[in-house]
């Protein structure tokens, strides 16, 4: 099962931000879509960061509330691990797991195409489980 499959059923949407947004506006948008990480565009549109909860929290327990104005870009990853439409989900099982991180864009020629999540990735495996399972027991039954 490919990057691309998990795609074509979630979408391709990826919400975004700009690098000067402050902490507030990006915990806003995260709360208006129930998502835990935003990718940071650059002028360009091109990836130069992303910032998660994880991050917040780090910039809340190291400044307290003085960290909500800052720009984001004082508190976002900015070597971001990505994959590609072909990667496999166990590829990017893999990279979350090393990298110890739920989130990875997909990119296509520079161009930002997609993101996966921890989430979607259990949901697929889980649908592949059951399929799994269901294809057993209608062996046994039939055999
Ligand atoms: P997460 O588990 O995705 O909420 O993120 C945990 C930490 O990893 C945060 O510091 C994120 O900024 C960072 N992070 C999340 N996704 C990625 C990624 N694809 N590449 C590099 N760092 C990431």
């Amino acid at each position: 099962m490919t990057v691309k499959t998990i795609l074509s059923t979630k979408g391709s949407e990826v919400i975004t931000i700009g690098p000067t947004a402050t902490l507030e506006e990006a915990i806003a948008i995260l709360t208006k879509h129930r998502i835990g990480a935003l990718v940071v565009l650059g002028a360009d549109e091109r990836v130069i960061g992303i910032l998660s909860e994880r991050d917040i929290v780090r910039a809340l327990a190291e400044r307290s509330a003085n960290a909500l104005k800052e720009p984001l870009a004082q508190c976002m990853t900015r070597i971001v691990v990505t994959c590609s439409e072909c990667d496999t989900v166990s590829d990017l099982m893999e990279r979350m797991t090393h990298g110890r991180f739920r989130h990875i864009p997909v990119m296509e020629q520079d161009r930002l195409v997609g993101i996966i999540s921890i989430g979607d990735v259990v949901k697929q495996r889980l649908g592949e489980m059951e399929r799994e399972s269901e294809a057993l027991r209608d062996y046994i039954q039939t055999a």
